[in-house]
Formats: structure tokens, sequence, C-alpha cells
């Protein structure tokens, strides 16, 4: 049973210990209520203030944006008097390096999880950012981003034609986007309606016979990929796994110098379930690091990501020669990489949602869910 499991029984149990104690408490009130009515009139009026307290709108030092439970439009200059969250940065200057987008951000709007690294990165979580800023802002600068994708073998007929109709949908509106898909089967890449301003490539690869080798050789294919095409038509390149759909805006906040992802799974949980790789003989053996992440999203700009998977491959090569193979294939490459060189931009759980992790009072949006794995047939 994983942590979250224990920690999650263990939540019922006490909620359930605290709704018994609220029905004993309220039936002593009702029967107290039944014999006297001036306490009738007490009770009925404390209700109302209740009533009114929780439905009256309250406002965050400086008030609310144009986009729902936003505080950021404080205005530029007004000086920051509101509480922190769990971010220790000094409200100006805030992250590093300067980017100007990224000044808009409210890392103090969310009190109730880390907006920031150490190292001065925002971790972006619904209710940081305006949408409309980001977006005007990557517009005027001509930003035009590539989604690079797999899908070989099962994978192609079961995933690709959800996760690419659903891009077009969620992902990056109103940026111009080219998919890369790299497939065994590009005969099979047919019937896909994209929008305006939205551009398909499909590119034949070989199929590897492990899926753990289908899974990390995709570093080569995407450096290789990054310096034949993408370098000469996009600043951005986001790399992702097939199997998964957006349901909700993935848009231009996301976009960063080096972007990397928490994992789901691992981002309330104690360092020491991090399944980082703990094979010494292995590149990508780690004792500790930051964070733990996620392998099915990352991005930034083609600098960086070819950055990350020429060094990523170079790692995996060195293992492949030394017979040893990390334990999460690519992810634990790129979770070495990152503890290695800091990502300039962290994105919550928010942009990657294991829809099995069950509600999370910390995940307010979700932008991107994870389909239903078939390993058994899809792997065969
Ligand atoms: N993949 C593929 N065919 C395979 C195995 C993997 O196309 O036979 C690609 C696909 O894009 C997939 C990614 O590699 O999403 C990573 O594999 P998978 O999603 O199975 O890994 P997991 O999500 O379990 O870590
Ligand atoms: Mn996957």
């Amino acid at each position: 049973m994983s942590y979250y499991r224990i920690d999650l029984v263990f939540r019922l149990i006490v909620a359930a210990c605290r709704m018994n104690f609220v029905l004993n408490v309220g039936r002593r009130l009702l029967s107290k209520m039944r014999q006297c009515s001036r306490l009738r009139l007490l009770y009925g009026l404390c209700f109302l203030l209740l009533f009114i307290f929780i439905c009256t709108p309250r406002r965050v030092a400086g008030g609310a944006g144009a986009y729902p439970s936003m505080h950021w439009a404080r205005g530029r200059n007004t000086p920051w008097t509101g509480f922190q969250g769990k971010c220790h940065l000094p409200p100006s200057p805030k992250l590093k390096p300067v980017n100007h987008v990224d000044d808009s951000l409210d890392l103090g709007s969310r009190t109730d999880v880390k907006t920031c690294t150490t190292w001065g990165a925002p971790i972006m979580w619904d209710g940081m950012f305006d949408p409309d800023v980001y977006d005007k802002h990557h517009i005027k600068m001509g930003a035009s981003v590539a989604l690079t994708v797999f899908a070989i073998g099962r994978y192609l007929e079961t995933y690709l034609m959800d996760f690419l109709s659903s891009a077009d949908r969620h992902f990056m509106v109103g940026l111009p986007v080219t998919y890369y898909v790299f497939t065994d089967a590009p005969e099979n890449v047919t019937g896909v309606n994209l929008k305006a301003g939205r551009t398909l490539e499909t590119i034949m690869v070989k199929r590897h016979k492990r899926w753990q080798d289908i899974s990390m050789m995709r570093m080569e294919t995407i450096a290789d990929a990054i310096q034949t095409r993408i370098r000469h038509r996009h600043r951005y390149v986001f790399c992702m796994d097939v199997d998964q759909v957006f349901v909700g805006r993935f848009g231009s906040e996301a976009l960063g110098d080096s972007v990397a992802l928490l994992h789901s799974s691992f981002y309330n949980t104690p360092q020491e379930t991090y399944t980082y790789d703990r094979q010494p003989n292995s590149t990508a053996y780690m004792e500790t690091g930051d964070f733990y992440y996620h392998a099915a999203v990352f991005g930034g700009t083609w600098q960086s990501v070819r950055n990350l998977t020429e060094s990523c491959l170079r790692g995996i090569m060195t293992d492949k020669r030394n017979g040893v193979e990390a334990l999460w294939h690519d992810e634990s490459h790129l979770n070495k990489y990152f503890w290695l060189h800091k990502p300039s931009k962290v994105l919550s759980p928010e942009y990657c949602w294991n829809f099995l992790n069950g509600p999370s009072r910390e995940i307010h949006v979700k932008r991107l869910l994870w389909a239903e794995k078939h390993y058994d047939i899809l792997r065969s």
C-alpha cells in the first residue's frame, strides 16, 4: 500500500470520527431547542450569521483579477502586504532568471501549496497567474511551440487520436503549434482535423523490441528532431507521453526556459518515497534531490530541451555499456538531469493528474489527465 493510500485511509477514519461527534452534538442541541423557544431564536440567528459569512466573497489584499480565484491584479506598484504562502522569496525582485511575464505571478495567492523552489523558480498552480497576461505576452513575442509525442505499436490506435484532438482544444490555444508524431506506422495517422494555426508532421521511427527502450530512446529521437527541424521553426518544445488527455487549459503560462513537472503521486509525499535510481553503478544514481519529476511532460526552449535530451541519452548509453538500467528508465535520467540543472519553471500536478489519486484539496483545476493504462495488451 502506498504512502498516499495509507494517508487517505487515515484521513477518512478521522473524518468519520469527527462526523460522529458533530452528529451527536447536533442531536443534543435539537432536543434542547424543542424545549425552549428563545433558544430556537438564538440558534436561528447564529445559523443566519454563519450563512451570510460563508456566502460573502472575501478579498485578498489588492482585490481579485479577471480570472477566477486569482488575486494577482493588485497593481505592480502596490507594496506587497499579503501572506507569502509557502514561498520564501521576497515580493520583489522575485524570480530568477528575470522573465518579465513571470513577474506578474502572485506567489502569495496560494497559501496551501509551495509556489516557488529554493532556487527561485515558480511552481505553477491555479490562481497564481492571469492567462490573458501570458497569452498576450507570448503572442506579442511571436512564440511558437513544438509538441513531440510518440505513438509506437498499439499506443497509436489506443491513445493518439484522443491526445491530439484534446490538445487542439486545450494546449497553447492562440499560439502556433506543430505536433511532431513519431511512429512506426505513419500510414495509420489519419483523420486528424486540426484547428487553424496547427500543423502535424509524422516522422517514421524504428520500433525497439523492449518497451523500456522505446521509452528511453525517445531522448535520442527528440534530440535529432530538434537539431534537424524544430530549432529552425519553434522557440519552445514540449515533450509528452501519448497516454494522456487534455481536459483544461494547458496554456502559455507553462512556457519557460526549462520546464519540469511534479509527479502527481509524489508532490505531497516525503523525500524518502521518491523512486530515484539507487544503483551506484548507474549514471542516474541519486541519493537525494529536490522533487520527484514526471517524465510524461517536460519542455522549454529548444536549446534547453536539446541539452536535456542529449544529456539523458549520454547517461542511458553509458548505462547500456555498463550493463545497468536505471530503475524508471528515462524518468530516472530526467530526475538526475533536473537535480544537476535546475528547471526555471515547475508545473504543479494540475498539469498531469492521475484520476486514480482521487480528489485532492490543492488541485482546483485539472489540465491534463492520465489515460487508463493497459500494459498487458499494449506492451505485449
Ligand atoms: N511508447 C509507445 N509505444 C510503446 C511504449 C511506449 O509509443 O510500446 C511511448 C508512448 O508515447 C508512451 C511513452 O512512450 O506514452 C512512455 O511509455 P508509457 O506511457 O507506457 O510509460 P509510463 O506512463 O507507464 O511511464
Ligand atoms: Mn505514459
